[in-house]
């Protein structure tokens, strides 16, 4: 019989204990109250090492509590964002965000990595990597604990500036992962001068390896070749135990997906820590702890 399905509830369901923040100059409480533009937030979704079942880190996903939509992904906000001035302020949040969160977890004795993501627009100036600096400094968290996620679009887009802000990251220590990895165009030469330490593998793939063989041809290479550069391989997507096993026969590092948990506010992580269980394929029962 198949193992009971673990994932969570349903995406952006708004958290109990965790005040959204407004964006300075992007959200905040109306003061007239008539259009109140709601108030970002972070969710955040655990990584599993496939190995060992172990909670090696997690993604920062920003979600935007909106007064009559209710949790509005980011797909659409960062779109609109980027065409502006908001996508630098927006960034400034969620950098400040998460590594006060991490800061927070390491007290309360959580010592997990944290990703973030940052748009391309992001990284044509110096300014996100000195505002990390700054703020890892000031906060006393670890520059290891803290990883930047840039997608390969990005990359492709200005190369060269690109590379100044992430070469500048991997100076101080922290980790640069390849989102979306196979949607772009990235050249091998690119990844190879790259201070790459994570390539993600793009759901698109992910999602379809169980039932197409050209899908599952697709991530089986991607796995070998972030293997043959020294880099550590997240699949993002894994919705079934079927992928999760064929992401384990493939030699995939990392897996993050509904299988084991949909992105959550923060204090809810901490109460399905608490709750979680590692998971090993080879394992009997999967039991991945439900919301
Ligand atoms: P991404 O960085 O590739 O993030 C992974 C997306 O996959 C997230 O969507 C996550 O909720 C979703 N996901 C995770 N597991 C599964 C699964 O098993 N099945 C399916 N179908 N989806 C899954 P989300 O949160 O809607 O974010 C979408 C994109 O928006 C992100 O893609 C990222 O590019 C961007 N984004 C999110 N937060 C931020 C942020 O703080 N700053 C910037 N610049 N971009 C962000
Ligand atoms: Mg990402
Ligand atoms: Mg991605
Ligand atoms: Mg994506």
């Amino acid at each position: 019989a198949p193992p009971p399905a673990p994932g969570t509830g349903p995406a952006g369901q708004p958290g109990a204990g965790s005040p959204a923040v407004p964006v300075d100059g992007v959200g905040g409480p109306a003061r007239d109250g008539g259009d109140d533009p709601g108030e970002i937030t972070m969710y955040y979704q655990p990584q599993i090492a496939i190995a060992t079942g172990e909670v090696v880190g997690v993604e920062a996903l920003l979600r935007w509590r909106h007064p009559r939509r209710g949790m509005v992904d980011p797909g659409e906000l960062i779109q609109v964002a980027e065409q502006s001035a908001v996508m630098r302020l927006l960034t400034r949040r969620v950098v400040d965000d998460v590594i006060d969160q991490l800061a927070a977890w390491s007290a309360a004795g959580i010592t997990l990595r944290a990703a973030l993501n940052v748009s391309v627009r992001d990284l044509h100036t110096g300014e996100v990597a000195d505002q990390i600096a700054d703020r890892l400094s000031r906060s006393g968290v670890r520059p290891e604990r803290l990883q930047v996620e840039i997608t390969e679009g990005a990359l492709m887009a200005d190369p060269r500036r690109v590379l100044a802000t992430i070469s500048q990251l991997h100076r101080i220590g922290v980790g640069i992962a390849l989102d979306d990895f196979g949607t772009g165009y990235s050249s091998l030469q690119h990844l190879r001068r790259l201070p790459l330490s994570e390539m993600k593998v793009d759901r698109s793939f992910v999602l379809g390896m169980a039932d197409d063989p050209d899908d599952a041809a697709i991530v089986r290479s991607m796995i070998e070749l972030a293997g043959a550069l020294g880099l550590r391989v997240v699949a993002e997507g894994v919705e079934d135990e079927r992928t999760w096993r064929l992401l384990h026969a493939a030699g995939c590092d990392v897996a993050q997906g509904w299988f084991h948990a949909r992105p959550m506010p923060a204090d809810e992580l901490v109460a399905w820590l608490a709750r979680y269980r590692p998971v090993r394929p080879g394992g009997p029962g999967v039991q991945v702890p439900r919301r």
